[in-house]
């Protein structure tokens, strides 16, 4: 069963005598329990204490920004790192200022950080749009920099698809996604699966 295709969601309900055949939810019941043990951590419960907080009190009123600010202050955190891609340049630099006026200190790393060339990842010419010399992204660098300043949460900024990987992985702090880049649909990936037209463009699904 794939929750993404369920119709019953008595996850939601409780109403488990109606559950499909296959349900994770009475299944897989230790796995479960296993993820209720983390809540025993202060920091993680606080983390989802605060999101009920958010989504409620915002609820329909913010935008996810608004909501970004909201969340990092009740959860107490002063020093925010942002990761961002060259591309999204004006976008990082107008969320800076949004943060900096809301009493943070913001730490902010380009894609391009530490000068990391292609060649020293082992990147084909032609996968490149010059030469293996040019400068690649470094989203370890990006990590490690931020890392080094000890932030308190990251914030992902129009990473690529692979380099957001790398940059979360090795981020020691916290790390929420503010912007997917997709350079198609002015990083609003979603506007592929709502949309009939993208839909058949891209995977010939109407
Ligand atoms: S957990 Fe079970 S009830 Fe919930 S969506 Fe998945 S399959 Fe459906």
């Amino acid at each position: 069963m794939q929750c993404s295709k369920c119709n019953k969601l008595v996850c939601s309900s409780m109403e488990y005598e109606k559950a499909p055949e296959g349900c994770p939810t009475i299944e897989k019941k230790e796995v479960f329990l296993k993820a209720r043990k983390k809540l025993e951590d202060p920091e993680i419960l606080k983390t989802s204490q605060v999101a009920a907080h958010v989504e409620v009190t915002g609820y329909m009123e913010w935008p996810r920004v608004q909501e970004l600010i909201v969340f990092a202050t009740k959860m107490g955190y002063k020093k925010l790192g942002m990761a961002f891609c060259v591309g999204l340049k004006e976008e990082a630099k107008v969320l800076t200022q949004i943060l900096e006026k809301n009493d943070f200190e913001v730490v902010t790393g380009i894609c391009t950080i530490g000068s990391l060339q292609k060649k020293e990842m082992d990147i084909p010419d032609q996968d490149t749009f010059s030469t293996a010399e040019e400068v690649g992204c470094n989203p370890i660098g990006q990590a490690y920099f931020l890392n080094s300043e000890k932030t308190d949460l990251n914030i992902v900024v129009g990473l690529c698809i692979g380099h957001d990987i790398n940059f979360i992985k090795h981020s020691e702090a916290p790390t929420t996604v503010l912007i997917v880049k997709d350079r198609v649909t002015t990083h609003n990936p979603v506007a592929v699966l709502y949309s009939r037209y993208y839909k058949n463009k891209y995977f010939n699904i109407d």
